[in-house]
């Protein structure tokens, strides 16, 4: 990696550049800039980045990042929000024709098409960027979090952490956990420590709708304290209330009744999601993970 000699360069860049546009980083934006050469150049070699990848970084901030991705890729989009740092990304990283700058919020613009993704996230859009980013078909995103955000791609069932990521991301993808970074690797220091994992797409196997699965999921988990049971005659009820009449009978052949919902494994959530959805019929079924209910 020649984009940074040393922790010094670039902490020399991130003040300078940060005078220069007369602004302190945002905590309500996530700007902890990553000023640590050592955590650079790990999160850049892992990417393993070559000249057929189009990148996608998300929150380029002032590109320290970007230089060393821009220095490899075919292709690199990076998406900021924050106007400033767009007009000086736009300046700081004009000598590479093959990057293209997106103004706007990762969460809420359309992605462009990208086969690996790196980025130090800023930590208040984890949540929805993740479940965002695992919809898309990609090889590779090597990924900074909190840590304790981090921890619950890897929870168990029946552990404080295991809640709706952990579901979809194992699901969907294999997760490594690659390396804890200390809050003094970024300027400013944030009080958390964070997290480089490393995401892989799993193949499609599963014959199953994705989209409905996580509806599914959505509904279970945010009362994933109390019992299958006590879930599904809840939503049954509600489901009444709207003149759809689901018969409670139908829950009596189910598994997992007397499980709480977050006891739960993958294999167990799939096969409740298959035998109610089949028990139900489509319309019925439709009708009940609709989620204009609350
Ligand atoms: N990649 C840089 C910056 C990390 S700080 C580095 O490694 O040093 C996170 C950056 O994300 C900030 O520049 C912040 O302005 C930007 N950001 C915050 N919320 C965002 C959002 N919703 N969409 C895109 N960028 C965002």
């Amino acid at each position: 990696m020649d984009c940074w000699n040393s922790s010094s360069v670039i902490k020399k860049h991130v003040f300078d550049s940060l005078r220069k546009m007369d602004m302190t980083p945002s905590r309500h934006k996530g700007q902890n800039f990553l000023v640590d050469y050592h955590i650079l150049h790990y999160q850049v070699e892992q990417a393993e980045i070559n000249q057929k990848d189009i990148v996608l970084e998300i929150g380029g901030g002032i590109g320290n990042l970007s230089k060393c991705l821009a220095q490899d890729a075919k292709k690199l989009y990076i998406v900021e929000t924050d106007r400033r740092m767009v007009g000086f990304l736009q300046e700081f990283m004009s000598s590479y024709s093959n990057t293209e700058i997106l103004h706007g919020d990762a969460v809420k613009i359309e992605l462009p098409k990208f086969t690996k993704c790196i980025s130090n996230l800023p930590y208040q859009i984890s949540s929805p960027i993740t479940f965002k980013l695992l919809e898309h078909d990609f090889e590779l995103a090597i990924l900074m979090y909190q840590r304790e955000f981090a921890q619950r791609f890897f929870a168990s069932p029946g552990t404080r952490d295991y809640s709706r990521i952990s579901v979809m991301m194992n699901l969907k993808a294999n997760c490594i956990y690659l390396k804890t970074v200390k809050p003094s690797s970024f300027f400013p220091a944030p009080k958390v420590f964070s997290s480089i994992v490393s995401i892989t797409k799993k193949e499609d196997t599963l014959n199953f709708n994705h989209d409905d699965f996580g509806r599914f999921i959505t509904l279970l988990f945010t009362q994933k304290k109390k019992t299958v049971r006590s879930v599904l005659v809840n939503l049954i009820k509600r489901k009444s209330k709207q003149n759809v009449q689901i018969k409670k009978e139908v829950l009596e052949e189910l598994s997992y009744l007397e499980r709480r919902i977050f006891s739960l494994t993958l294999d167990e959530l799939t096969k409740m999601y298959s035998d109610l959805k089949a028990k139900l019929g489509e319309e019925l079924w439709l009708n009940m993970i609709s989620l204009n209910t609350r």
